[in-house]
């Protein structure tokens, strides 16, 4: 299926994680976060792996004592994609985690201290071409901008350009900036000043978005809306669930929003009309298609033959129910007429036919 409209994205700078190009003239990167406790390197080996198949890009570890920041020397070697250590006030574990080989880090200079210990990690950042995040939200303003400006966007975008300044003073730019709140509202409106204010690549998320209905209702809204303006960069789905969820459902913002290509299934919401159970066979062609997620195709599932085969003629494949029988067919065009029980069946053979 083409895709009619393309998005044209905010211009930004363009900086490398790892191997990978961030910035506005690069694909849209999806990350998470392991929720295991990073020095039990087994466990977090094991959930980077079900992260990356899932379709994780970049992955992210809580870096809290020396016992995380050691064993980020293993999971480095262990693993192709690249790490990010998230580090608050410790400016050793910042160091500790570069020297370990991970690929980025997620750090406010201003929670750090002293200039000296800034400009440490900085070093050690040049020398390792090591980028950082700056990510403020909603609930870690600095102390002296919410006096001023409360809990605003224009809060939230101060107390990150203050944090780029730190840096930027120290002529450092391998910079990301986050500025997320757990409102949609709010995380839109921060968004969308600091895009203003900067050129440096946007990781957006929708911070603790809430359990996996509802957040994944949120950060649609929230990472949907702003992708949609062409604003972002990278992108974490925050979910109170699997990490796996998380870059499922990333997976599926841009898919919607044309950013990523890949299989499409299309179902009618079923009417008076359906005479099939349509809901489950929906299911089905989706458990099938499941491992085929790459393929670039899309699929729909219709209930009745008066509206289907018309509704969704943009797709590559699709069944339409009948009363008895269904319809397969192929871009608006019936191709045959079979059996209701083995319309998936006959909808795979063609789908899979050489
Ligand atoms: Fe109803 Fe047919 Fe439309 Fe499905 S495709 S909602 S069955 S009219």
């Amino acid at each position: 299926m083409n895709f009619p409209q393309t998005i044209s994205r905010r211009h930004t700078k363009t900086i490398s994680i790892g191997d990978i190009k961030i910035g506005s003239e690069y694909p849209i990167i999806i990350q998470s976060m392991c929720n295991t406790k990073t020095q039990d390197t087994k466990s977090t080996l094991n959930q980077i792996h079900d992260l990356i198949q899932a379709g994780c890009e970049i992955v992210r570890l809580a870096v809290p004592d020396l016992e995380s920041a050691n064993a980020l020397k293993i999971i480095t070697k262990e693993v192709k994609i690249p790490i990010i250590a998230d580090i608050h006030f410790d400016y050793k574990l910042a160091i500790e985690s570069i020297k370990n080989g991970v690929q980025g880090l997620r750090l406010n200079p201003g929670n750090i201290g002293s200039s000296q210990k800034i400009k440490k990690v900085i070093e050690y950042a040049k020398d390792y071409n090591t980028p950082i995040r700056i990510g403020v939200n909603s609930g870690s303003i600095a102390k002296h901008i919410l006096s001023k400006y409360g809990v605003s966007a224009e809060g939230i975008v101060e107390s990150a350009l203050e944090n780029v300044r730190i840096l930027e003073d120290n002529d450092f730019d391998q910079i990301k900036i986050s500025v997320k709140a757990s409102s949609v509202p709010l995380t839109i409106a921060a968004y969308r000043l600091i895009a203003q204010k900067t050129q440096y690549p946007l990781h957006l998320g929708v911070t603790e978005s809430g359990t996996e209905f509802i957040g994944t209702i949120k950060s649609s809204i929230g990472i949907g809306s702003l992708l949609a303006e062409g604003i972002g960069d990278t992108i974490r789905v925050s979910l109170t669930d699997d990490p796996v969820r998380e870059v499922l459902v990333a997976k599926e913002i841009l898919k919607a929003l044309g950013h990523k290509k890949g299989l499409q299934i299309i179902s009618c919401p079923t009417c008076g009309r359906t005479n099939i159970p349509l809901i489950e066979l929906a299911k089905q062609v989706e458990d099938r298609l499941k491992p085929y997620e790459n393929k670039e195709i899309t699929v729909a599932v219709m209930g009745c033959e008066v509206n289907g085969p018309g509704e969704a003629k943009e797709a590559d494949f699709g069944i339409a129910g009948g009363k008895e029988e269904g319809l397969i067919f192929k871009k608006g065009v019936v191709v045959k007429k079979v059996p209701a029980d083995k319309l998936v069946d006959c909808l795979m053979e063609e789908i899979f036919r050489k």
